[in-house]
């Protein structure tokens, strides 16, 4: 099929679809308002050539036109946007209690087309019903009495149903139903179909989500503790495996943090952090690198392939970026502590990373102290 058949196909289904189902918000009211139409379109088909082919009375065409007219009725009154609560209900009772049991009566009852029907609709409304589980009970109810007494009425009366006038005319009821039928089955199964994707595309975004929240820290957005050792770990296992590893791990701390939060408060302090993680991950982030805070007022980076000259960039453009940017109780001021050449663990690592961030403060704070010598 070439690009311009294929596009007349697409636009052709989405007419159709548009047609049925309007501007529908959920796949629900897509499905409710399918099998509106096209229960109302099989009543036409029916009762059309029913009557062309005379194969009935015509009080059976009238009801049969009646019937096929509410369920339009509802389906374009759902279609304008409009929403009726009992809908569903309302069609499913026209079908079962109304167009089936005509078309058990002047279609040959037990021998005819009839059953086919009912299983098919009782599957499609109670794919579509989202409704009370009174009224779910009601429909099954419906689905099982109603077939059940038919059945019974045709052994016990067999002179109520209308025999065929022919066996021609049996052969293309037999046909026209089944043409109902599977229309109906494939507006159900590809209603189901677009519900399962929609649904499925819901849930894996949530999951990504929650995946996400669970890797992050809730307050400045940076990887959280846990997320951020094993990605770490994970470099340092990896590299391991082949050659030593080249990298960088530095652990920041505010300096006096807790002086600014019972000055200014902690909702300050929070903003404070907030500040910093920003100013970090902008820096961190454009040269390859991983930010993490590692707890209250604790960050770590992680820097593969960076020596001490990419570190003390880092370090350079982040006090510089604090400095200009003071806030209210002044510029942010933190040590820092950084190990090079990793250990076989992460926790080693960080424990010469923590040690040079000690050394640091021990040193006055406001500055940044290298561990370079390896394991
Ligand atoms: P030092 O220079 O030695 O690091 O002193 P410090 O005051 O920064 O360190 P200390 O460990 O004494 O205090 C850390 C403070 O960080 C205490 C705690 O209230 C605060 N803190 C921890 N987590 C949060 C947070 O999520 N929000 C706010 N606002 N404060 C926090
Ligand atoms: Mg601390
Ligand atoms: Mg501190």
């Amino acid at each position: 099929m070439n690009d311009a058949n294929r596009n007349i196909g697409q636009r052709l289904i989405h007419r159709w679809h548009w047609l049925l189902e309007g501007d529908a918000e959920s796949p629900e009211q897509c499905m409710n308002r399918s099998f509106l139409f096209c229960a109302a379109l099989g009543c036409f088909a029916g009762g059309l050539l029913n009557y062309l082919g005379g194969l009935t009375d015509m009080f059976y065409i009238v009801l049969v036109a009646i019937i096929g007219s509410a369920l339009l009725a509802i389906w374009a009154y759902l279609r304008r946007g409009h929403y009726m609560r009992h809908s569903t209900m309302v069609g499913a009772c026209l079908v079962i209690i109304g167009l089936i049991p005509l078309n058990w009566i002047y279609n040959q009852g037990l021998d005819g087309p009839s059953l086919l029907l009912f299983m098919l609709v009782a599957g499609y409304a109670f794919g579509v019903l989202l409704v009370p589980p009174w009224q779910r009970l009601l429909i099954a109810a419906l689905f099982l009495v109603v077939p059940y007494g038919l059945i019974w009425s045709h052994y016990r009366w067999p002179d109520w149903i209308d025999p065929y006038p022919s066996p021609a005319a049996h052969a293309m009821d037999a046909a026209m139903t089944y043409t109902i039928c599977i229309v109906l089955l494939l507006v159900m199964v590809s209603g189901f179909f677009r519900r399962f994707e929609s649904e499925q595309r819901l849930i894996n975004d949530y999951a990504e989500r929650l995946r996400e929240a669970g890797l992050r820290d809730s307050l400045t957005g940076l990887f959280n503790h846990g997320s951020f050792y094993a990605l770490v770990d994970g470099y340092c296992r990896q590299e391991n495996t082949t050659q030593p590893v080249r990298g960088a791990l530095i652990l920041y701390d505010l300096d006096y943090f807790k002086n600014v939060n019972d000055s200014y408060g902690h909702v300050y302090g929070d903003t404070t952090l907030k500040f910093f993680a920003r100013v970090l991950r902008e820096i961190v982030d454009v040269r390859g690198g991983t930010a993490g805070r590692c707890g209250g007022e604790e960050f770590a980076v992680f820097l593969p392939e960076a020596g001490p000259s990419e570190v003390e960039e880092v370090d350079t453009l982040l006090r510089a970026a604090c400095e200009a940017q003071p806030l209210e109780h002044g510029p942010v001021r933190f040590s820092g502590g950084v190990a090079f050449q990793p250990a076989r663990t992460i926790e080693s690592w960080m424990e010469r990373a923590d040690n040079a961030l000690y050394a640091a403060k021990c040193r006055g704070r406001n500055a940044t102290v290298y561990r370079t010598r390896a394991e």
